[in-house]
């Protein structure tokens, strides 16, 4: 299978120096995954190769093309001006702080999001080049968030994976985004949107429930054609290179080195990019408050700093920079002497070697952000301590959280509960140390990165098979012309259709006057009905007023409330007589409702009684009808009524009134040789489970059905009526 990764970055990066090129592998979690995919698997990269294409001859790009070639990696070229709008722009000083929650650090520029879009047409230029029909593609982080969209409408019948790797905020902060819908329009474009906690994709459920009004139900957000799943794969790390890192000669020099260094002072290790959500500036306070509430543990022990550059180009980075060496100078002026610096500080990226062996030296590793989405870091210093102790003290607010509750957890804005925490971590029996660290490895050695990332490509795949699975075939052209071959030739047709949603669009108000079927559709339903051999009847969920109005005059059958009513050569038959004494207890129990709920109303019918929501803001909409569902399945339970969801609605009435049993009725007992049903909601599939195999039964929209087909709108159901009225003399 090939399988396409999408990404801002290559996992080579280019550099240009005195007019030489050079190509540096920079090899992430990611790049480790790739290279561990199993046979059968065969993978293309596509992203920026991290070098302005301004200072790149024709020369140049045809050299960077060829060698990126030879590892399967196929570059987007980035102008300076795309680089600052769309990345260091939109992604990072749009996206970046407010996906963080930094609200006041968000800036929102025109010129941003126009470059993210163009970009993002770049990249799929580029995709498209590559892909084949059956390839999968798989799109990465925050940068690509509108991609999957542009692929799917290009490649309609691909599977579309995305992974955010940084936190998805709740919808209070979501909302802020002025292109909030279209960023979310453009992650419903994949199949599977993973996530690296249950927060972040419940936060993405309730933004598309909230602002696209798109329910969602089991972890899928329910499109009219698809579902999009949102599923949780928190990103694992190369488990063995750590574990086994203490192994290598040249990392037991740097821990002979340290050791040599620090003595015999316990350490306690801050390693992070220079980021404001890091809580760099915090957690240097915390540690100030430790060494002022803990003097005896003064010269004992130092805090070794590693703030790796990051984004020195934006100006909140470059203050925090400014910010972080003051506080260091300051605590270090505080409390230090000639023979002791507290604090080690250290602005640079660290080698694989100095990083693992400060991870194996550190007693305590102290990873306080603000906000993470996940923090790799947490997890690289449990892997890399093997069977030696230390204690990880590590932010509620990382994603790495919610997978190790056996470390030390502390609030990062709270210095006190953070002091109090070193304090408790370098008393920590080792035994104990051991003990947490080892419950934590077991589990981070199983859900490493590979298995990370074969279980999002496994999860996708099986949407195919789902879909597949749970798919019913569209009407293509040629099943539409065999139907109308067949409806010609027939000597006895039965033509069955539902109303609203199948021969005219929902409307906001359920009131008659505002569904009223057109004359075009008047005419051609009354053509159809006029055909010799032919029956034609509406089955619909209306009460029969709103039916008589519309279509009384005309000679064709008509069937009100799901069967409650029907109409057949003229004469209204009520399918008994209805047992009204439970819709008065129930009716207060939807009034009560209605009156919290702006916008809802209530319908009542001979056989039933109907909570309409569709004006409803969506979320309050979900909450109470939660709330009603669970408060009338008590007062129903055991009664002989039912509950159901239409579109918008949630109807109650007697079990025994359903589509099934009136086109029963109708069918009566004719010999239909062309059987036509079609319909849009689960009151149609009782009518589609009354006919015969041999029915061409259609439903609406996509979902679960027995129907043998689908066709997407109304405007396609009108044109088929509209054509089998057109093959009539
Ligand atoms: N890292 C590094 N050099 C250093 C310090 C850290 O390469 O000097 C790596 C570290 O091993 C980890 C990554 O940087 O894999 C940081 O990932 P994390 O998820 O903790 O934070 P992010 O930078 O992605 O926000």
């Amino acid at each position: 299978m090939q399988l396409l990764i999408v990404s801002n970055r290559l996992p080579i990066s280019v550099t240009k120096a005195g007019g030489k090129l050079s190509f540096k592998p920079s090899p992430g979690g990611l790049a480790t995954a790739m290279s561990s995919l199993g046979k059968g698997w065969n993978y293309s990269w596509i992203g920026w190769p991290g070098i302005a294409s301004d200072e790149l001859t024709a020369q140049d790009k045809l050299q960077i093309t060829q060698e990126l070639q030879a590892h399967n990696c196929y570059p987007v070229f980035l102008t300076a001006k795309q680089i600052a709008n769309f990345y260091e722009g939109y992604s990072n000083t749009t996206i970046w702080p407010l996906f963080h929650y930094f609200q006041s650090l968000t800036k929102y520029r025109s010129g941003f999001w126009e470059e993210y879009q163009k970009v993002a047409k770049l990249f799929r230029k580029e995709v498209l080049k590559h892909a084949t029909e059956k390839s999968l593609i798989w799109v990465h982080d925050y940068q690509l968030m509108t991609l999957p969209r542009l692929l799917r409408d290009a490649l309609p019948h691909n599977l579309i994976g995305f992974f955010l790797h940084i936190p998805f905020p709740s919808y209070e902060i979501y909302r802020l985004l002025p292109e909030r819908k279209a960023v979310l329009e453009g992650l419903l474009g994949a199949d599977l949107v993973g996530f690296h906690t249950y927060d972040y994709a419940d936060h993405f459920m309730s933004s598309t429930l909230r602002i696209l009004g798109r329910d969602n139900k089991l972890s899928g957000v329910i499109l009219k054609d698809r579902i999009v799943r949102a599923d949780v794969f928190p990103i694992g790390i190369d488990y063995r290179k750590f574990a086994n890192a203490h192994k290598s000669p040249a990392v037991k020099k740097e821990a002979a080195a340290l050791r040599n260094h620090f003595g015999s002072r316990r350490i306690i290790l801050s390693v992070d990019r220079l980021d404001y959500s890091k809580g760099i500036l915090e957690r240097l306070e915390a540690f100030e408050l430790f060494l002022e509430n803990n003097p005896g543990y003064h010269k004992k022990i130092v805090l070794v700093v590693i703030a790796v550059p990051s984004r020195a180009e934006v100006d909140a980075y470059r203050q925090l920079r400014e910010n972080t060496e003051q506080a260091v100078s300051r605590i270090n002026g505080k409390f230090g002497s000639v023979d002791w610096t507290p604090i080690s500080y250290q602005y640079k990226n660290l080698p694989f070697e100095q990083l693992v062996a400060l991870y194996g030296e550190a007693d305590v590793a102290l990873i306080t952000p603000l906000r993470d989405g996940m923090n790799l870091v947490a997890k690289e210093y449990i892997a890399t301590k093997g069977r030696r102790s230390g204690v990880l003290i590590v932010s509620e607010m990382a994603g790495v959280a919610d997978e190790l509750p056996e470390a030390t957890r502390v609030n990062p804005s709270d210095k006190v509960g953070i002091a109090g925490a070193l304090e408790t971590a370098l008393q920590l029996p080792s035994v104990e140390q051991k003990r947490r660290l080892h419950v934590m490895q077991t589990r981070l050695s199983k859900y490493n990165v590979v298995r990370w990332a074969e279980d999002f490509i496994e999860q996708l795949s099986d949407t195919q098979t789902k879909k597949t699975a749970r798919d019913i075939d569209t009407l293509t052209p040629q099943i539409q012309e065999q139907l109308i071959a067949d409806f010609r030739k027939a000597k006895r047709r039965l033509l069955l259709f539902d109303y609203d949603g199948t021969l005219t669009n929902f409307v906001s108000n359920p009131r008659p006057a505002s569904a009223k079927p057109s004359p075009a559709l008047l005419g051609m339903l009354t053509k159809l009905s006029g055909a010799p051999g032919t029956k034609l009847a509406i089955v619909s969920g209306r009460p029969k007023t709103a039916l008589e109005g519309w279509f009384g005059k005309l000679p064709f059958s008509l069937v009100a409330e799901h069967g409650g009513w029907t109409k057949v050569d003229g004469a209204w038959t009520p399918a008994g007589t209805a047992a009204q004494d439970w819709k008065a207890g129930l009716r207060l129990v939807l009034e009560q409702a209605t009156e919290r709920t702006p916008g809802a109303l209530i319908e009542e019918k001979d056989y039933s009684l109907v909570w309409h929501y569709r004006n409803v803001t969506p979320h309050l909409a979900y909450v109470r009808k939660a709330s009603l569902l669970h408060d009338t399945q008590k007062q129903l339970k055991n009664s002989e009524i039912e509950t159901f969801e239409g579109s918008k609605t949630l109807e109650f009435k007697p079990r025994a009134i359903n589509k099934k049993t009136a086109a029963a009725k109708l069918i009566g007992k004719t010999k239909y040789d062309f059987i036509l049903s079609i319909g849009d909601d689960n009151t149609d599939e009782d009518m589609f489970a009354a006919l015969p195999e041999s029915a061409y039964t259609i439903r609406v929209g996509r979902g679960a059905s027995q129907a043998r087909y689908h066709l997407a709108s109304v405007e396609q159901v009108l044109m088929l009526v509209s054509e089998l009225s057109a093959v009539l003399p």
